[in-house]
This record gives C-alpha cells, sequence and structure tokens, in this order.
C-alpha cells in the first residue's frame, strides 16, 4: 500500500481511475519524496470529461449567474478554511517558502471570491438606436466548453483565475494543471466538490501535455482554450486552436525589467529588487530578471546587493526562516544551470552560480541566487531563464534604460524606481508591456486589475479583473423593435 495519495481524474462528478490507466507521480523538489500518484490519461479520457462538461452545459448556463455565484463564494469558504494544509500542498509539490505557498492559495480565495461578486453583473449596455420605437442593447453569454491549460509555477492561484471566471459566466470547464503539480490541482478540485458544484461542470484530466492538450484543442465541443505556460508550448497550443478557429487566450512569458535612476530611493529599491528577483526563487512569469540600473548609482548599489544576496538563506522551504526553496523539478533545475553556464560565458558572474549540493541538498533542486553583470544582448539578459539569476545591465540615462527595457520579445511586467514623479508618469507611457509598478518590484498583482502582457507575453486579451469576464464570454447584440413596422436601418433614418 503506497504511503502517499493516489488519486484518479474527475469527470462527471466522480474520481475515476480508469481500468489499467498508467500513473505517474509527483516529487517533493526539497527531499525528492513522493507526493502523490495520478492517472496518465489519455484522449479517450479527455473525450469522457468533454463529453461530461458538454453534458453539464445547458443546465449551468441557465442556472442564474447570481446562484453561480453563491456556489463560488462557497468555494472560496472552503479554500479559507483548508488554506494551510493546501499552502503546504504547494510548498511539498512546488518548493515555493511556506508564506508564499499561503499567498498563493490567498490569491485563489481573492479571486474566486472576486469573481462570485461578478454573479451580479455580468454587465452589457444599452445603446442608442439611429431608429424610433427601437431598443438596442448587449448581453453577455457563456463560450460553452472551454480548456483550461495551467503552468506549476503558482499552483493553486492561477487555475482559480481561469475556473472561477470561465464558471461565472456559465461555461464549463475541462482543467489541464502542469503535471508536476497535480496534488495541488486536486486540491482545487476538491473545493469545487465540496462546495457542490453540479456533476460535469468542472472536470480534471492529468497526464502528459502534448498528448491532452491536442485531444482537448482538437474535439470541436470545446469552443475557447485558456492557456497560461511558456511561449514555445503557447505558440503551439495557437497553431494547432486556430485550425477549428478557437478563442484561445495565452499567458506567455517575460523578461521583466526593473529600472533603479539615480534619484531612486536605493534601500527601498533594494527590498523590491531582493523580492522580485528571488522570491519563488525566481520561477514567477512577473520575477525581476533584469535590473536596468543607472551608472551614477551602480557600484554603490551592487555593493549594497551584494551584502543582501549572501544573507539569504536557502533550505526547507516549510522551515518559516527560508527565504529562497529549491527550484520546481530536476528539468528546471537543469535548465537554469545551462543558462547559468552560458552566462559564465557571455558575462561577469558576481555572485551564486552554483548548484548546491552535499547532505540535505542532494535530494532537492537547490541553485543559489545569482547575479550576472552583462551587457544588453547577452542571451541571458534577453531569454527567459524562470529561475534565480539575475542579470544586471548598467545605463547611462532614462531613454537608454527605456530601450534596454523594451528591446525583448517579451512584455509581462516592469517596474522604475525614481524620485522624479515626471519621470515615473513618463515611464508609465514608454514602458511597452502590460503591468507597470512605480516605486515596486515586478511582482504584486492584485486579482481586482487586469492581468497579461504585450508581445510575445500573450495574445492581448487580459485575466483577472473584470476583464476575465471578456475571456469567457461572447457578446450578443440584441435589437427589440417596438414600433410595430419593418423599420430599416441606414434607409429609413430621419424619418
Ligand atoms: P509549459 O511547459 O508551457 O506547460 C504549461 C502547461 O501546458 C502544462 O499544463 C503542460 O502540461 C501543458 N502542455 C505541455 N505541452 C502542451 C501541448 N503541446 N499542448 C497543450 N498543453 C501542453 O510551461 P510551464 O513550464 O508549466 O510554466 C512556465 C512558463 O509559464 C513560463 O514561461 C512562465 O513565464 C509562464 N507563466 C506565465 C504566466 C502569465 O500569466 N503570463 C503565469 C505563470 C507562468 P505538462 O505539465 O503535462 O507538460
Amino acid at each position: 500500500m503506497a504511503s502517499y495519495p493516489e488519486v484518479g481524474l474527475f469527470i462527471g462528478g466522480k474520481w475515476v481511475s480508469p481500468p489499467g490507466a498508467s500513473r505517474f507521480t509527483t516529487i517533493n523538489p526539497t527531499d525528492g519524496t513522493t507526493v502523490g500518484s495520478f492517472v496518465s490519461g489519455t484522449p479517450k479520457d479527455v473525450d469522457a470529461a468533454v463529453t461530461a462538461a458538454f453534458t453539464a452545459y445547458p443546465a449551468w448556463k441557465a442556472t442564474p449567474p447570481p446562484v453561480r455565484g453563491e456556489i463560488l463564494l462557497k468555494v472560496s469558504q472552503v479554500l479559507k478554511q483548508r488554506k494551510e494544509q493546501i499552502a503546504r500542498v504547494v510548498t511539498q509539490e512546488m518548493g515555493k517558502v511556506i508564506a508564499e505557498g499561503r499567498g498563493d492559495v490567498q490569491e485563489a480565495i481573492d479571486f474566486v471570491e472576486y469573481m462570485a461578486g461578478e454573479g451580479r453583473r455580468l454587465f452589457g449596455e444599452t445603446v442608442p438606436s439611429e431608429l424610433r420605437n427601437k431598443f438596442c442593447l448587449t448581453v453577455r453569454q457563456p463560450k460553452g466548453v472551454v480548456a483550461c491549460i495551467t503552468p506549476w509555477n503558482f499552483p493553486t492561484a492561477i487555475p482559480n483565475w481561469k475556473i472561477a471566471a470561465a464558471l461565472i459566466c456559465g461555461n464549463t470547464v475541462v482543467f489541464k494543471p502542469a503535471s508536476n503539480t497535480s496534488m495541488c490541482a486536486t486540491e482545487v478540485v476538491t473545493a469545487y466538490e465540496a462546495a457542490g458544484l453540479p456533476p460535469g461542470v468542472l472536470n480534471l484530466v492529468t497526464g502528459p501535455g502534448g498528448i491532452l492538450g491536442n485531444a482537448l484543442i482538437d474535439d470541436p465541443r470545446v469552443r475557447a482554450v485558456s492557456f497560461t505556460g511558456g511561449v514555445d508550448t503557447g505558440r503551439t497550443v495557437n497553431v494547432r486552436g486556430a485550425q477549428d478557429l478557437k478563442a484561445v487566450h495565452l499567458e506567455l512569458g517575460g523578461k521583466n525589467p526593473m529600472i533603479v535612476m539615480d534619484d531612486a530611493n536605493l534601500p527601498l529599491a533594494l527590498e523590491g529588487l531582493l523580492f522580485g528577483a528571488f522570491g519563488t526563487a525566481g520561477q514567477r512569469c512577473t520575477a525581476t530578471s533584469r535590473l536596468i540600473l543607472h551608472e551614477k548609482v551602480y557600484d554603490q548599489f551592487l555593493g549594497m546587493l551584494d551584502r543582501r544576496v549572501a544573507g539569504l538563506r536557502l533550505g526547507d522551504p516549510l522551515d518559516p526562516k527560508t527565504d529562497v526553496g529549491p527550484v520546481a523539478s530536476a528539468d528546471q533545475q537543469k535548465k537554469i544551470l545551462e543558462y547559468i553556464a552560458i552566462g559564465r560565458k557571455e558575462a561577469k558572474l558576481r555572485t551564486g552560480g552554483n548548484k548546491l549540493t552535499g547532505g540535505a541538498y542532494d535530494k532537492g533542486f537547490f541553485i543559489e541566487p545569482t547575479v550576472f553583470e552583462t551587457p544588453h544582448g547577452t542571451r541571458i539578459s534577453k531569454e527567459e531563464i524562470f529561475g534565480p539569476v539575475l542579470s544586471v545591465i548598467k545605463v547611462p540615462s532614462y531613454e537608454e534604460a527605456v530601450r534596454v527595457a523594451n528591446d525583448v520579445e517579451y512584455g509581462l511586467s516592469s517596474s522604475i524606481y525614481t524620485s522624479d514623479v515626471n519621470r515615473a508618469f513618463r515611464a508609465v507611457e514608454d514602458l511597452e508591456c502590460g503591468i507597470t509598478y512605480v516605486n515596486a518590484p515586478t511582482i504584486g498583482a492584485e486579482v481586482q486589475l487586469p492581468f497579461g502582457g504585450t508581445k510575445h507575453t500573450g495574445t492581448g486579451g487580459r485575466e483577472a479583473g473584470s476583464s476575465a469576464i471578456e475571456e469567457f464570454t461572447e457578446i450578443k447584440t440584441v435589437f427589440v423593435d417596438f414600433s410595430n413596422h419593418l423599420q430599416k436601418a441606414q434607409i429609413d433614418v430621419g424619418e
């Protein structure tokens, strides 16, 4: 008998393990122990999950949005009650420190609660007609069955961002989480189950992304795909979805700059940088991966940074004194170390650069917080590394800082530290990205505001806030003519 949970797929309101199904396990990146065992789903399982979602759709669509909202409110209450337990699962399966594990779950709670309220809004518009005795308005309708495909770095927050928004709008969902955080996904789904969501409205399929992703995208009953992950996978999803003219929403990578000007409050900028660059071991899509530093404060600020980086405590993420936990997986560790090797050749390593070995570290995936000094244009200064690796780029002016900030393929988050209010507002205009922070680091999303980016960070829409409603609804335009005779737009105007 295994000492860890053996989890099934959640289809049509039941946890099922198809006979003969193969399984995979997830592991704790701190010590390599097994967290759980999951069904390695197949296209047949995807078919069953889509069938369940398709069957549940008419009744869920017909459920008044405020009633859907009541269920979401219960979900948020269940998540609140279970917050500490789920946070520990997040930390054990993904490796972020426990304070951030709690933050991940809190973000989920906040968003589900926020979306519950949307059940009493889902606003349309009323618009004047060019004709007499005619009323024009718009209403929102769900898209149908939607697929939500999510990454591992916010393993409870991001799934809830998608699922709660999709459900409040009246869609039904097939959820495919990142394989290595399948236990976190299970915790998410059990909260919806406990809140009394009708069978089939939310379904979970676990297993290989390529196979399940393709099956979901190819199924004509799936009308929209909401995807968060890497840019290469996102491109594949988008191209495949285009074959069936599916609505595909993409939230992809980032290479987020923090500009520190010569008039910045340096101690404040330093606190922000440490949190932005090394929080979640740099594995946030909004992580501060580039410090664009004004030459006048370059040496002083880097001296301050050296001392603080040296003091960061690496270790067990469940220990509240730990600042930086392991990276999420062996694959992540390998990829980050490859980038560090590239960095050693093309830039100057200032601090860190090693994987930690010996004793307890041997079983986990630990990498030292790493700082490179580099000219703009090197691979480490332009490509997403997604780990605790910071590139520092020296600039002589605000204009050059903005040029460097914008000269990457991504456009997710950005930040500027300055005490010049005019320059701060200029930066809000000049930085080509979806999010700009002034005198705060590149991380720190709040659920009531839109979230997303420009260029290769996505396809242009936004998640969270009321923008999430745009992603998961179709607008229907309605004309009500109460004149009792045929009125012709563009022809009878003025009569
Ligand atoms: P990933 O490798 O692209 O995987 C994301 C999801 O896609 C996983 O569920 C994965 O399943 C699935 N998948 C893999 N191949 C697929 C395919 N061919 N078709 C459909 N789905 C497929 O990304 P990740 O490593 O999990 O996440 C890190 C990336 O996410 C980073 O680039 C980060 O910047 C980005 N991210 C962006 C945001 C944002 O809001 N902009 C937020 C968080 C993260 P398996 O796990 O089974 O492979």
